[in-house]
């Protein structure tokens, strides 16, 4: 029975990975424009799963998160705006009032500063509504300097932006928005 359910998830994973809708590659880059790593995101029925690996960080615990805007603009990546948070939660996945949709447990990097792991964004999702990943022009994929502590608001108290990834639609994805320039700023407004 269980090599039965097992391979079922596989036929599931690999179903999913065949269609380009539910999964996609993101390019990281550090604040100077080097690519860095790649995450891989894949649809699942409880959540997007990340698959990254990056390198160049320094040894230990680093925080990572989901931000609003689809914008990597280095050096200081402030141009990602917020975490991403669609249900006006607090920050925190030890906050009684959160946490962020974009919110993840801290990432470790090995003494060679590389990184290869697995998330889980809960509940998120790559396809339509509220809670997705590319809802209007997109997201992106932020690591820090400090570590996460799951409490502090905004953002865990997890010190500068390092790595950014845009999570963006590709060309030619079902979309019902018209195309927007990119220079835009006024989206940034709206949110806080
Ligand atoms: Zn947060």
């Amino acid at each position: 029975m269980l090599r039965l359910l097992f391979t079922i998830g596989l036929l599931f994973l690999f179903g999913c990975q065949a269609n380009s809708e539910t999964t996609r590659e993101i390019e990281m880059y550090n604040g100077v424009g080097d690519m860095v790593g790649t995450a891989t995101l894949t649809e699942h029925p409880d959540g997007v799963e990340i698959k990254l690996k990056v390198e160049g960080l320094s040894p230990g615990f680093h925080g990572i998160h989901i931000h609003e805007l689809p914008k990597c603009e280095g050096p200081d990546f402030k141009s990602a705006g917020n975490h991403l948070n669609p249900d006006g939660k607090e920050h925190g996945l030890l906050h009684p009032k959160g946490p962020h949709l974009g919110d993840l447990p801290n990432i470790e990097a090995d003494g060679s500063g590389q990184v290869d792991v697995e998330l889980m964004v809960a509940e998120a999702t790559l396809l339509e509504g509220k809670k997705s990943l590319l809802r209007d022009e997109g997201t992106s994929l932020i690591i820090t300097e400090g570590q996460d502590d799951g409490m502090s608001q905004p953002s865990g108290n997890s010190g500068a932006r390092l790595i950014c990834g845009e999570i963006k639609r590709k060309a030619g994805d079902k979309s019902t928005e018209s195309p927007t320039d990119p220079t835009e700023s006024d989206r940034e407004q709206k949110e806080e």
